[in-house]
């Protein structure tokens, strides 16, 4: 075959990359829901198992299906290797653990996931490592804080929930410098828009749970690197301590990749004009999306972002306005979830900030009033008039 996929455009890269078909010839990706393999005979099993011929030998180590769909994720995101994980927090936990030992430091910036502020609060001191926080756009802050045994940089840009950025190269630069290595949280960005190892970055993740399925239906998640990193720093954890993704699930979002750069753009279309609603609402006091002039590193987003993504937060001034805002809602459903094509509207503070202290919620500009809207696949005039009428309720 003279085709090399790696020259391939996005879009065939997500419809054609890492197929592997069967001897029957089916169109669409099999699905191998099996635990383990055979082998023709002792010296065959022996063989593999040695890693002197190819093959699969247990799914939690690998799986075909699941190989299709890191395959195609990491030819998308232009990776040497993938592993696929069974949630997004699974991805983060193991992207931060395979590359950290007691004594070791860890530099993140303070707008984070509230699961990986949990983590870098509470889980990784048990084990004797330290991390400290910066305001993720201050690139100074990142070069303040190391110390002689920092070890990882944690970056999620756009940040969760005000979607705050970071220069991905700057702070990439300075890790650098001192060899840390850069763990790059892109969810919010999505593949599409945002190459962090383009950028510099050593490790990206996400949690395939939001745009990658983008239809609400399974939990995943991926590591992504050189294929050096993955063996050095992640094959014996993932094959050992066991957070492989099901093959049900990897099948479920190897059909979800084939549609996201559709879907990404579409919704980011509708969001793009979703903000300059919301913007111009006289009871929205702040608004925030990454490719409006009034965003705080606007011209940060519009340097490493392709797009402006399909994530909005503004501020309604008090608890009660968003809660009215968020119960005045008909099409829009309150939930957490976000990157889905059904579009969803929640409260950060009560439900996905809920286990950031207080004092933590206020240092990262989270206030009472807050919300987040992920935009979906509705029609342009149904969201703007649903939003438009919750708004004048708030
Ligand atoms: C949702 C999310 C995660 C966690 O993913 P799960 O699949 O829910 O475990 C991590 N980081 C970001 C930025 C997220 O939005």
């Amino acid at each position: 075959m003279s085709e090399d996929p790696t020259r391939w455009e996005p879009a065939t890269r997500l419809i054609r990359g890492g197929l592997m078909r069967s001897e029957h010839g089916e169109t669409a990706e099999a699905l191998f829901l099996t635990q383990s393999f055979v082998y023709d005979s002792a010296e065959g099993a022996d063989a593999r198992f040695a890693g002197d011929q190819p093959g699969f030998v247990y799914s939690r180590y690998a799986n075909p299906t699941v190989k299709m769909f890191e395959d195609r994720l990491a030819l998308l995101e232009g990776a040497e290797a993938c592993r696929g994980l069974s949630s997004g927090m699974a991805a983060v936990h193991m992207a931060l653990m395979g590359l950290l030992r007691a004594g070791d430091h860890v530099v993140a910036g303070r707008a984070l996931f509230g699961s990986s502020r949990w983590m870098l609060n509470e889980w990784l001191p048990r084990f004797g490592v330290e991390a400290t926080t910066v305001p993720g756009p201050d690139v100074a802050a990142w070069k303040a804080a190391v110390r002689p045994n920092t070890k990882v940089f944690l970056v999620e840009t756009p940040a969760n929930p005000l979607l705050e950025m970071t220069d991905i190269a700057a702070v990439s630069a300075i890790a650098k410098e001192i060899g840390a290595k850069v763990v790059v949280d892109n969810v919010f960005a999505t593949p599409i828009f945002q190459k962090p190892l383009e950028l510099g970055a050593d490790v990206v993740v996400y949690s395939a749970t939001k745009h990658i399925d983008g239809q609400g239906r399974v939990l995943g998640g991926a590591i992504l690197s050189t294929q050096a990193e993955i063996d050095a720093s992640y094959r014996d954890p993932f094959r050992h301590t066991g957070p492989a993704l099901s093959p049900f699930n990897a099948w479920v979002l190897l059909k979800g990749l084939e549609t996201l750069d559709l879907r990404v753009r579409r919704q980011t279309e509708t969001a793009a004009a979703l903000a300059d609603l919301i913007a111009d609402h006289k009871k929205v006091t702040r608004a925030f999306y990454p490719f409006r002039a009034d965003h705080p590193q606007h011209d940060v987003a519009r340097k490493q972002m392709s797009g402006g993504g399909s994530l909005i937060a503004f501020d309604l001034g008090s608890r009660e306005a968003a809660f009215r805002f968020l119960n005045a809602l008909e099409i829009v459903d309150i939930s957490n979830n976000l990157g889905d094509a059904k579009s969803m509207a929640t409260h950060p503070p009560t439900t996905t900030h809920r286990s950031v202290p207080e004092d933590q919620q206020r240092e990262i500009g989270l206030t009472p009033g807050a919300v987040r809207i992920s935009v979906g696949l509705e029609g342009l005039g149904d969201l703007s008039r649903d939003i438009a009428r919750a708004l004048d309720a708030a």
